[in-house]
């Protein structure tokens, strides 16, 4: 794709990547035939390349985002699918993440969405802000339906009653062996997955344990900084960014760490991109290109890191056939594909491929709640292409699919890595417990 840059717009860091990807688009198409948004709505501005062309022409030109690029640029799920599909390898995450920045510099959105968008940011970013709301959430639902569409929406996804939580907040979770741990790994236990279902860090922190790995959980990281990168908010996004990757680089200078695991497959997608994000920073290029290098999917890490113990008793009790939906960040955003279903066929149960599994379920962070007739098409999809192969219960890398994927069907829905615990001498999730 032909660009026209001028060299006083190149001298910005910004400016200067999102050029190098728009050259390389060459305008085939083929990303459209994977996105969601273009499946559903048809317009080539809700596709991919129309999008790349809005972005292009408002950076290019300098010129403020109006209320229709906006529109098409919000449609976007960010789910990533058009990268897997590109053949040029256009990385359109970093054109998105551009275009929204420009978008939250140069437009003023109406107020009730900047209410909203705000709310989110405040609520879901922090965990001790999302557990207050949930709490007071509860007292609104009975008279919710009197509430506007979106904050009816929000409501909706808050949880009625909060998990029981098992084990003891902990800066270090020690292997219970004798032996000297093997390995030494940061987890990142998140904002809203902590206070949802704390059971997922729990079964991460025991497998590890059992399998004699140190788990360190450092004080003072709480939201990977994720959230309010896609909506936008740049400087709260890397003020967080930067409070993590000073935390983590200094546990890992002062104390050693293999790698920092996310068992969140958004978060991760993020992380990794922390290099690419301060890339430019001379205080936290080095930092930040250290921490994306450390962080694996809790799945990447223990297929390529540690020899599992598999309970041969529970894997000849019962054959459970299991659906593994594929989260986008995960196999969009860290490309991680196989590796989680081929974990779970070591369990010795039977994994089923869920049709159109390339394509969201419509959860994309925020998206729900923003975006929620979209999400709601999106959803019925994916639960009709999960029901179509009755699984007795689903399988998937991320908290945000989890939620939005209960809310569509009975079928219950856990984390892989509670699939692994419990086929590696963990307990059965409390959710699976009737089946
Ligand atoms: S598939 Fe890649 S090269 Fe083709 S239009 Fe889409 S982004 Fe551009
Ligand atoms: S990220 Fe997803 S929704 Fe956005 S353009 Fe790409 S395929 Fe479409």
């Amino acid at each position: 794709m032909e660009t026209h840059f001028s060299q006083e717009q190149l001298k910005d860091k910004d400016n200067k990547s999102s050029e190098k990807i728009f050259r390389k688009c060459v305008h085939c198409g083929f990303c459209n035939a994977t996105c969601p948004t273009y499946q559903l709505l048809g317009d080539e501005l809700d596709g991919p390349r129309g999008r790349i062309y809005l972005i292009k022409d408002m950076l290019e030109k300098n010129k403020p985002a109006n209320e229709k690029i906006v529109k098409h640029i919000d449609r976007c799920l960010s789910c990533y699918s058009c990268m897997t599909t590109c053949p040029s390898g256009v990385n359109y995450m970093h054109l998105i993440d551009h275009g929204r920045n420009h978008i939250e510099k140069t437009y003023k959105r109406p107020l009730g969405d900047r209410i909203i968008r705000n709310m989110l940011s405040i609520t879901l970013s922090k965990s001790i802000n999302f557990r207050i709301v949930a709490i007071l959430t509860k007292f609104i639902k009975p008279v919710s339906f009197l509430l506007p569409k979106k904050l009816r929406k929000m409501i909706s996804f808050m949880p009625n009653k909060f998990p029981r939580k098992t084990l003891p907040k902990m800066k270090i979770y020690k292997s219970q062996k004798k032996k000297k741990p093997v390995a030494r790994v940061a987890l990142l236990t998140g904002c809203v997955q902590k206070v949802l279902s704390p059971q997922i860090n729990e079964a991460t922190i025991r497998l590890l344990n059992r399998h004699n790995i140190e788990v360190v959980v450092p004080q003072g990281i709480d939201c990977c900084g994720s959230l309010n990168h896609h909506l936008g908010k740049n400087e709260l996004a890397n003020k967080t960014f930067k409070k993590n990757i000073s935390i983590w680089y200094d546990e890992y200078l002062k104390n050693g760490l293999d790698a920092i695991i996310s068992n969140t497959s958004g978060c991760g997608t993020t992380l990794k991109d922390y290099g690419f994000i301060f890339r430019s920073d001379n205080n936290f290029k080095k930092k930040s290109k250290k921490i994306s290098e450390l962080t694996k999917d809790i799945s990447e890490y223990l297929n390529e890191n540690v020899k599992l113990n598999f309970d041969e008793n529970k894997k000849s009790e019962k054959k459970y056939q299991i659906a593994y939906h594929s989260a986008c960040s995960m196999q969009h955003g860290q490309k991680i594909h196989d590796i989680p279903i081929n974990l779970i066929k070591k369990t010795g149960n039977n994994v089923l491929n869920i049709p159109d599994g390339h394509l969201c379920c419509g959860s994309a962070g925020t998206y729900n709640l923003l975006q929620s007739d979209i999400a709601q098409e999106l959803l019925k999809k994916k639960i009709y292409n999960i029901e179509k192969i009755n699984p007795q219960f689903i399988a998937t890398g991320n908290i945000g699919c989890i939620t939005q994927i209960a809310h569509g069907t009975r079928i219950p829905i856990v984390h892989t890595v509670e699939v692994i615990d419990w086929f590696t001498g963990g307990p059965k999730p409390e959710i699976l417990r009737k089946i």
